[in-house]
């Protein structure tokens, strides 16, 4: 294949879909016919159409980048492509091409029926559902289809009919007489705003907008291993657009809450865990619950996890259970667990605790510490140094 589509759009070959949807926008909006001044604006224009048309599209895309050419065998190639209403860039081009121009490139009367807006709305989750997903209903505001008209803005049994200011052209033009010739001017048609009928018997639910505000419950399936910014992609279910037109784009934006027990760090978990002294000397075992025992569908093996804790632990020491984090939203695997033990020195001592304390001290040659530093004692100078340079 010859053209370098990255190239025609100027985007780097990991380029994000976002990326190259704005990028596309922006040469087409330069480069479109009825704007550009340029020669060859009709030529670059087709090309920028091509790029699109195969980057925009993850399959179309990947098969280009494997070498392919998604464009061949009969579909569109370089014939009869590119411009509105040529129909081979697909539904999405043409409805990019009104967005820009706020109505169809050509002249005429522009369809009542718009795509409608993309919508954002926001969703909560707690640490295991990001960790894990989920399936969460959520109550979405937004535009939907008038049920009464079914989209066509006219009161039931009435139609639309040709504007008489117009003449059902759309626009209107006119002309100014001047001493260099006529000067003729062609506006949208101030009746009928360009759509060359209008509504005289309008639906009394949407008043003619052919839709109406709903709210309504979608499930929503969050993949596991999500964090807060993340935004879910929902094809068609934003806002219907004017005239009862097809639907924009629903766009979930995350935010995950922090866990009182289990702290994020990336795919990693961390938890700390308080050992008692002894049990930090003497060496025990501990089992553990597990950011998964939050999960409802959860495997009860996974709801908890056993850690060794070897004799002679001390305070910091951090172990790490691998496998056992978050799943990678973008990779097989998952994070590790990491648990920080923090070593309690005993508060309440009573009068028999103490007493064991003090014959364990003496026994461990550790009785006044203070007072005899010698050699022998390195080891608790060393750990007063590590202590102040932490
Ligand atoms: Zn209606
Ligand atoms: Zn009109």
């Amino acid at each position: 294949m010859s053209t370098d589509y990255y190239a025609v759009l100027g985007v780097p070959k990991d380029a994000t879909a976002e990326q190259i949807k704005k990028a596309y926008r922006k040469l087409a909006m330069k480069y479109h016919p009825d704007v550009s001044e340029a020669a060859d604006s009709a030529e670059k224009f087709k090309q920028i159409g091509e790029a699109y048309e195969v980057l925009h599209d993850a399959q179309k895309r990947a098969m280009y980048d494997r070498g392919g050419d998604p464009l061949g065998g009969g579909f569109g190639g370089a014939q009869g492509f590119g411009f509105p209403g040529g129909g081979q860039a697909g539904f999405d081009f043409t409805n990019l091409v009104d967005a820009m121009f706020g109505q169809n490139a050509s002249r005429g009367p522009r369809s009542r029926v718009r795509r409608g807006q993309d919508a954002l709305v926001r969703l909560d989750l707690s640490l295991a559902e990001a960790a894990f997903g989920v399936t969460k209903p959520l109550r979405v505001d937004t535009a939907v289809v008038c049920p009464t008209c079914n989209g066509s803005g006219a009161h039931e049994g009435s139609e639309p009919v040709q504007c008489s200011t117009c003449r059902g052209q759309g626009d209107v033009t006119s002309v100014q007489r001047s001493f260099l010739g006529d000067i003729r001017t062609t506006q949208p048609c101030p009746t009928c705003r360009g759509y060359g009928s209008t509504i005289p018997n309008p639906c009394g639910e949407c008043s003619g907008e052919g839709r109406v505000r709903s709210q309504r419950t979608i499930n929503v399936k969050i993949p596991g291993g999500v964090s807060s910014g993340n935004r879910v992609h929902l094809d068609s279910q934003g806002e219907v657009g004017p005239g009862g037109g097809p639907a924009g784009d629903l766009y979930v934006e995350l935010t995950v809450h922090q866990h009182e027990m289990f702290k994020r760090n990336g795919d990693d978990v961390d938890v700390v865990v308080k050992v008692p002294m002894t049990a930090a000397a003497l060496g025990t075992e501990l089992t553990l619950p597990t950011l998964e025992g939050e999960r409802d569908d959860m495997d009860a093996d996974l709801g908890t996890v056993r850690i060794t804790i070897p004799p002679g632990t001390q305070s910091g020491t951090r172990l790490t259970v691998t496998g056992r984090g978050i799943p990678r939203l973008r990779a097989s695997g998952r994070g590790d667990l990491g648990v920080t033990l923090l070593v309690q020195t005993p508060t309440k001592l009573d009068e028999h605790q103490r007493d064991l304390m003090r014959r364990l001290a003496e026994a461990r040659d550790e009785a006044r510490p203070g007072i005899s530093v010698g050699r022998q004692h390195k080891g608790v100078f060393s750990w007063l140094k590590d202590a102040f340079t932490q």
